[in-house]
């Protein structure tokens, strides 16, 4: 009889049939998600009553039932069908029962699914004989079909869980594989870990080399890292944190450490109690090696491998903290500079500069104490902390070893090359706050010691600190001086020896400070120079400087027609590349001619970039500004030099003049640099004429003009305004006595 062939229902039990299944939608087969549909069962019988009463008792909406009559029948439905359950009798025809399973059990879609035998009553040993051949399960027969779904919905549901665990398992194992991580298990009941081969693997040892013991990881674990990982391990195993991670080095069979990354997650009973912890161990070792390799080239030089200036810094504001509260603590910092580096960088290239550098690290690495920190900052300067020192002495010998191995030659590619140092020192018991202003001070010192000998060192004491102080505060104020405007002009008159007539005058700057007074240039330039404020200074200076002078022309046209302004001109403003396009806005501002302004430059300010200094030179005169050379024979004097330059005007420095009247000696200088600067077309301006026996001796010298104490003090604009209007009234302006 064929399963699909119509049976009354006459035929079956009614009760069976219409018994309300009990809560049958529960069964709504959730052992499968619905989007699967329902669940294919085969169900093999050769007593079409027992297939009938199955499809009956197996709802459609969630069973499709397929029948077979016998074993060879149910065997090609399996393989044409792969039901997802097989529910067979055991005596058939042809194929009994035993022999299906064992059959579908061998089929590729057989091995795990689910089949239910029909046995008889008690009959243990068939039930015996179901199990060996591969049953999943039995129902004793007669069956009772309105249980028959629950069997099978937990059958299927069973199933279906197998299945996904072996998938999940499979998939875990695969991952791990794939990341070639390590797994363990602790069984904390037994105190136990199951450490996976991959894991034992990874620190160098086979298999059967490590137990289930956890001090097999434990005891491996690096001493500094121990406690931490125990710590981590029980943080959560007391549900104080959410997992388990933890980074830490392991001893392989090498006798080497590993760094390892650690994650575990612990599962706990329903009263919170972690009864295992399971989790993986991947080697981080690489990843270490780069982060180190990468930390560590963060704080040190490529080139020496000494810590680079953000380490240095990091420890000198520590040893400035500890010895702030500390009492007893004090430390030395060196600053020290090499002689002659950017020389043998120029002419022995950059390789063998570096190939210097390398080996300078390398003997002052010999020489400083164990625990002192040696630093390159960049380019030749190195610094040294010194650390806990009982005194001075501990810097200053220290200073003495470096200078002394610095003065052994250097061989470089056959060449040798001796390099000093100059090395400025300073102590903590200044009381620095900030490792920039130690640094800054010490760096001062180093100057000190370059400049005094070329090659020493030099100790930072607190009147130098106190200086570099004033230096400081006062390059603050310079700043608001310049906005506030606080400096003005003094003007010096130059006076025409030859009929003694006023010819010009010197504009000579004043800082009118709020708590200094006012100021003489050489409190504060030198400070504007370095700091190049002394640029929009001198842009002041001259622009107030021709506008005064366009004031007096407008106001005595006749008299003061032919006078000039000098005007300083320091080596910044001569090196600023818009110098002539301010000059020019500038006299076209004021409206004072090119011809009656003077610039003084002094020979140093030449030196510094002399070309530039000669092209800047070239095109003021060519707009017809005047050019004086100041302050001459206190620099290099070098009449071969001058004539280079077109200068118009040479003022003799006072030095030469100041003694002129009783000095037979100076006479004879100052004669000679009158009559050289004539044969090089330049009129001669004497500087510093104190007196009337002076002034004589520069009419003597055949000496053009004069500018000095005796003759008139530097004043304010207006009470040279004063002195020229009084002269005016009297018709005489003069340089000598009538104007005082
Ligand atoms: P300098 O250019 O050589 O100016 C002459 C200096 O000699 C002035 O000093 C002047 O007061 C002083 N002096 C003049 N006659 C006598 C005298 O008979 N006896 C003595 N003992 N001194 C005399 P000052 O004003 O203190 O200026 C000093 C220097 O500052 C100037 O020397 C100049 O190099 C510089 N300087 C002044 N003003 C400026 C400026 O506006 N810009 C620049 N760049 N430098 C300036
Ligand atoms: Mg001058
Ligand atoms: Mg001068």
């Amino acid at each position: 009889m064929k399963a699909t062939q119509p049976v009354s229902l006459r035929t079956v039990d009614s009760d069976m049939l219409d018994a309300p299944l009990l809560s049958r939608e529960r069964l709504n087969c959730d052992w499968r998600s619905a989007a699967r549909g329902p669940a294919l069962v085969l169900v093999a019988d050769d007593d079409p009553m027992i297939l009938l009463l199955a499809q009956q008792a197996l709802d459609p909406r969630f069973y499709t039932v397929v029948t077979a009559e016998n074993g060879r029948q149910a065997l090609d439905l399996f393989n044409d069908k792969t039901p997802d359950l097989v529910l067979c009798d055991v005596m058939m025809p042809d194929i009994n029962g035993f022999d299906l399973c064992k059959k579908i059990r061998l089929q590729p879609a057989g091995e795990h699914v689910p089949i239910i035998m029909l046995t008889g009553l008690n009959d243990a040993e068939s039930i015996d004989q179901a199990f060996s051949a591969g049953a999943t399960d039995f129902c004793e027969k007669p069956v009772n079909w309105e249980l028959l779904p629950y069997k099978l919905n937990y059958v299927l549901r069973a199933a279906a869980t197998f299945t996904e665990l072996q998938v999940s398992e499979e998939r875990y194992s695969l991952v791990a594989r794939g990341a070639n991580d390590g797994i363990w298990d602790w069984d904390y009941k037994n105190d136990r870990i199951y450490y996976s081969p991959r894991w034992k693997s990874m620190l160098g040892f086979e298999d059967h080399a490590i137990g289930s013991d956890p001090q097999e990881w434990i005891s491996r674990i690096h001493a500094d890292d121990r406690a931490r990982v125990i710590a981590e391990l029980e943080a959560h195993k007391a549900a104080r944190t959410e997992h388990f991670e933890c980074e830490y080095r392991v001893e392989n069979a090498e006798g080497n450490y590993r760094w390892m990354m650690c994650r575990g997650l612990a599962i706990r009973g329903d009263d919170g109690v972690a009864c295992r912890m399971t989790g993986s161990q991947t080697d981080i070792t690489l990843r270490k090696q780069v982060e180190e390799k990468l930390a560590f080239d963060a704080v040190h030089d490529a080139l020496t491998g000494l810590p680079n200036r953000i380490l240095f810094q990091d420890r000198l504001s520590h040893c400035i903290e500890l010895s702030s509260r500390r009492e007893n603590y004090s430390f030395a910092l060196l600053y020290l500079d090499l002689n002659r580096f950017k020389l043998v960088n120029d002419t022995l290239g950059h390789l063998l500069g570096d190939q210097l550098l390398i080996e300078v690290a390398s003997r002052m690495r010999q020489v400083v104490r164990r625990g002192d920190t040696l630093s390159r900052l960049g380019g030749d300067e190195f610094v040294i902390l010194c650390e806990d020192i009982e005194d001075i002495t501990v810097a200053t010998g220290l200073a003495d070893r470096i200078q002394q191995r610095l003065l052994e030659p250097v061989d470089l590619d056959g060449q040798k090359v001796v390099i000093g140092c100059g090395i400025g020192i300073t102590e903590s018991s200044i009381g620095y706050q900030q490792p920039e202003d130690m640094l800054r001070d010490a760096d001062a010192a180093m100057y000190r010691a370059k400049a005094r000998t070329g090659s020493a060192y030099e100790i930072f004491d607190k009147t130098m600190h106190q200086k570099a102080m004033n230096v400081l505060q006062l390059e603050a104020d310079f700043r608001v001086a310049l906005e506030n405007g606080q400096f003005e002009l003094h003007y010096q008159p130059i006076v025409r020896i030859e009929g003694d007539k006023i010819s010009g005058f010197e504009a000579l700057v004043r800082w009118d400070h709020p708590k200094l007074g006012l100021m003489l240039p050489d409190e504060f330039l030198d400070m504007a120079a370095d700091s190049r404020l002394i640029v929009p200074l001198g842009r002041w200076v001259l622009r107030e400087a021709c506008r005064q002078m366009q004031e007096w022309k407008r106001q005595w046209p006749e008299e003061a027609s032919d006078w000039t302004i000098s005007v300083n001109l320091s080596a910044p403003e001569l090196a600023q590349a818009d110098l002539i396009e301010a000059l020019d806005d500038i006299l076209h501002a004021t409206g004072l001619a090119p011809t009656c302004l003077k610039l003084e430059i002094t020979e140093t300010s030449l030196i510094k970039n002399a070309s530039h200094a000669l092209r800047t030179m070239k095109a003021l005169r060519d707009r017809g500004i005047r050019l004086s050379i100041d302050d001459f024979g206190t620099g290099y004097s070098s009449f071969n030099y001058l004539h280079q330059f077109p200068f118009d005007e040479l003022k003799i420095d006072r030095t030469f003049i100041s003694e002129l009247d009783d000095r037979e000696d100076k006479r004879e200088i100052v004669n000679a640099i009158v009559s050289l600067a004539h044969n090089l077309g330049m009129t001669v301006v004497a500087e510093g004429s104190a007196s009337a026996a002076i002034y004589e001796n520069l009419r003597d010298a055949a000496c053009e003009c004069a500018q000095g104490f005796s003759i008139m003090e530097p004043r304010r604009a207006d009470r040279i305004t004063q002195s020229v209007a009084d002269d005016v009234d009297r018709t005489e302006i003069t340089g000598i006595g009538s104007i005082t």
